[in-house]
């Protein structure tokens, strides 16, 4: 018998390896005696961040030429061999153009590009980055996006200053602090009931998203509510089926704006008719473990997504993005066995 299949490789976006050194953040001689030696993630206004053309390493700036001090909107991402990593807000100087690049839904997309860096966006781009630089961008998209939305206090209205180098809110007319939120989702790959692992995996799609795109099933965690339980609601809410046996996988950073995706797996029964949600799910289907490994197989050769027929040949599949935890979940269920 098979062993039950797990996520085998980290979830791109999971990979981060600086250290958080939290303590330091309530620091500031210390962070501030390090800062002429610290290096600077850049975020532009839709959260960009520049990397020299086919580099894999994001294209930090010498914080020294901030300043001799962390500016205000300075947020602190940690420590890595020796060095303070550091994120500011800041575009491409100078006149930028443009270079086509596939995006992160499969779509073409136009990059800017100047003094031979382009700037890229995390959920296109953070699969080709080292482990390194994928967690400090994460972190740093992250604590930019919580930012965005919690210029306000939530229980006055009046504006907060951002406190503790990034990593909390404060409001200026009662003190109340905030801190960066994140909203669990859960996404889970409901196999069939043959085997350990199953024959089959459930797949759907959205009617938003380009044509012959499917994924498994997500949703958010409902307020009191368990994971466990929001696996089973989602999936009975989304395709009309019934799952057991829900087993945890991994998870990763999703901060889009601000979510993190807990994977999990599930068993259900193949035999019973899906009902896709209106609206929300515009088809809903069983594949085989043959027609995912091809199709995997198949977007490995490609220059960027290219559809791989499924089925009888009346439907196509593009995988879920490279950066997407969904599609570390389908490449271990493929790869392993019934
Ligand atoms: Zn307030």
């Amino acid at each position: 018998m098979s062993v039950p299949f797990t996520l085998g490789a980290l979830p791109t976006l999971s990979r981060s390896t600086v250290d958080r050194q939290e303590q330091l953040r309530t620091n500031p001689a210390r962070l501030v005696s390090r800062w002429a030696d610290a290096r600077v993630v850049l975020l532009d206004d839709t959260g960009r961040t520049p990397v020299a053309e086919g580099s894999s390493v994001l294209a930090f700036r010498k914080a020294i030429d901030f300043g001799a001090s962390p500016p205000a909107d300075a947020v602190f991402l940690g420590e890595w061999q020796g060095v303070d990593y550091w994120s500011l807000p800041g575009g491409p100087s100078g006149s930028a153009d443009t270079v086509k690049m596939a995006g992160s839904w499969g779509f073409v997309e136009e990059v800017p590009r100047a003094d031979g860096e382009i700037w890229v966006e995390l959920r296109g781009y953070g699969d080709l980055l080292d482990d390194t630089s994928a967690g400090l961008f994460t972190t740093a998209q992250a604590l930019r996006n919580w930012r965005r939305q919690a210029k306000f206090c939530t229980r006055c209205g009046h504006p907060t200053e951002l406190i503790q180098f990034g990593w909390a809110s404060k409001c200026t007319n009662d003190g109340r602090e905030e801190y960066p939120r994140t909203d669990p989702a859960v996404i889970c790959l409901v196999h069939s009931r043959e085997g350990t692992n199953g024959s089959h995996v459930l797949l759907a799609r959205q009617p938003i998203w380009p044509a012959g795109r499917y994924s498994v099933l997500a949703g958010f965690v409902e307020a009191g509510e368990s994971l466990e339980a929001c696996v089973v609601r989602e999936i009975r809410e989304e395709v009309g089926a019934s799952v057991s046996d829900v087993r945890y996988l991994g998870s990763q950073p999703w901060p889009f704006p601000r979510s993190i995706m807990l994977g999990f797996t599930a068993r259900a029964d193949r035999s019973l008719p899906l009902v896709p949600a209106d609206g929300e799910i515009e088809e809903a289907l069983w594949v085989s473990r043959a027609e995912v490994r091809a199709a995997f197989e198949n977007s490995s050769h490609a220059e960027g997504a290219r559809p791989t027929p499924i089925a009888n040949g009346a439907a196509e599949i593009i995988l879920p993005g490279n950066s997407s935890i969904a599609r570390v979940m389908l490449k271990a269920w493929a790869d392993a066995e019934e």
